[in-house]
């Protein structure tokens, strides 16, 4: 049998990282059994499921990686398909039409429960059953002709061919009803894997309020699409060692729905941020300039493609999101930055301040060459000489020539921004902040 699963969200504008989690589950599972992998979408609400909507789907979906094996099915398409499906229900006493919200409410079409216990096994969680006594009779057809999740859900199963059903354990209760419809239907049950939900640090489903939830956030936030694809893989599944960085291949290779945890999973907010900065570190040096050009044009930083190429080693490795690019070298291109409040106060407003920046700029004005080597040198000596301390001297100038008390590396920074510029920032700041 090949193996055939599906993602089958319903759009609503936002891709909760709890559902694209069950994609990627989908997903590694289809890859790793080298079957395919297919997208319903379930746009049967139609004032939520609107064009934006499913674009925004479609876009979590790539910016993942999540690449599907054939056209998705449109749910909405298919609701002539599923009322037929009702009324042979209905001819053959497996549904029946009824008032359900009392007379005068409108027929709807009830699915007969069978009188049987439902019992399976699920892939994840092991088996699960639900007495005869404890199931109702459900709506198929609400009384406007609509059909109902549960039909509309399960012939959709069947006509994608699907062979396992991956889903949130929020499903399981429907589960039970959806097996009764294939046996009334005379179909094959598929599989079932119910995940745990992702919940937050007190246990509580995780939602927005606990932080980022949606996968547009971290795409905004500069995260790389494989290192939250990566990060949700293991939220919950886990290779069976202490691997915890995975390329693709090595996640499609080893993964399982056995080793699929049965316990609600916590999200680990620091966790996806270490992993983000070992994805970026490990990415290409022409990825992390494209990234990094990207993010500078979005700021609207203007830059030459010089002065990118000086400024790129000295970022490289100190972003953990692309969105930390912009804002930790803007002023490496611009002079446009505000000085930090606090670093004023704390660096820069103290006595002796005014005269080390006066010899210091007496230094810089003379120093051959002006690089970041030859540079270390001048400012450790003056140190040592003056007796001043490291913490006298550097931050101040730092403060001046950047507005902020931390960032990349002082000396290196001072070669890329080049000698006259350095001199203006100081005698900016001096003026600024020292003369009266
Ligand atoms: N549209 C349903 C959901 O998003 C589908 C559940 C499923 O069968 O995977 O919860």
């Amino acid at each position: 049998m090949k193996v055939r699963t599906r993602f089958a969200p319903s759009p609503t504008g936002h891709v909760h990282i709890g559902n694209m989690r069950a994609a990627i589950y989908n997903w590694l599972f289809a890859r790793h059994q080298g079957g395919s992998f297919l997208l319903r979408v379930e746009d049967t609400d139609r004032e939520r499921s609107t064009p934006e909507a499913i674009e925004t789907l479609l876009n979590a979906m790539e910016w993942l990686g999540l690449d599907v094996d054939e056209e998705p099915l449109y749910q909405s398409h298919r609701m002539e398909a599923h009322l037929a499906v009702a009324e042979t229900l209905i001819e053959k006493g497996l549904a029946y039409r009824a008032e359900k919200g009392g007379p005068g409410s409108g027929e709807c079409v009830l699915f007969r429960m069978p009188s049987h216990a439902i019992s399976f096994q699920d892939a994840i969680k092991g088996t699960l059953t639900k007495a005869a006594e404890n199931m109702e009779d459900f709506v198929i057809v609400r009384s406007n002709g609509t059909p109902v999740f549960h039909l509309a859900n399960v012939l959709d199963d069947i006509e994608q061919g699907i062979t396992h059903v991956i889903r949130g354990d929020d499903h399981i209760e429907n589960t039970y009803r959806h097996i009764a419809l294939y046996e009334a239907l005379g179909e094959s049950v598929p599989v079932f894997g119910h995940l745990p939900m992702i919940v937050n640090a007190q246990g509580k489903p995780y939602s927005k309020r606990d932080g980022d939830a949606f996968v547009g956030d971290f795409q905004v936030n500069g995260f790389l699409g494989d290192a939250l694809f990566n990060y949700l893989a293991l939220l919950g599944w886990s290779p069976g060692d202490d691997r915890e960085i995975m390329t693709r291949a090595e996640m499609v290779e080893a993964f399982e729905l056995e080793r699929c945890q049965s316990s609600a999973a916590q999200v680990d907010l620091k966790k996806l941020s270490w992993m983000n900065y070992e994805y970026i570190l490990q990415l290409s040096d022409r990825d992390f300039r494209g990234a990094s050009e990207a993010a500078l044009k979005q700021a609207e930083i203007v830059f030459s493609e010089s002065q990118l190429d000086a400024v790129i080693p000295l970022i490289r490795e100190r972003v953990k999101t692309l969105a930390e690019i912009a804002p930790l070298s803007r002023f490496l291109f611009m002079d446009d930055y505000e000085y930090n409040e606090k670093a004023v106060k704390k660096k820069l407003i103290k006595e002796g301040v005014p005269e080390t920046l006066a010899t210091l700029r007496q230094l810089l004005v003379e120093i051959e060459p002006f690089e970041a080597a030859p540079l270390e040198r001048l400012l450790h000596d003056y140190v040592e000489q003056s007796g001043k301390g490291f913490g006298a001297v550097m931050p101040p100038l730092r403060v001046c020539i950047s507005g902020e008390q931390g960032g990349p590396d002082l000396c290196p920074v001072l070669e890329v921004l080049g000698r006259e510029e350095v001199i203006r920032r100081l005698d900016r700041a001096v003026a600024k902040f020292f003369d009266s």
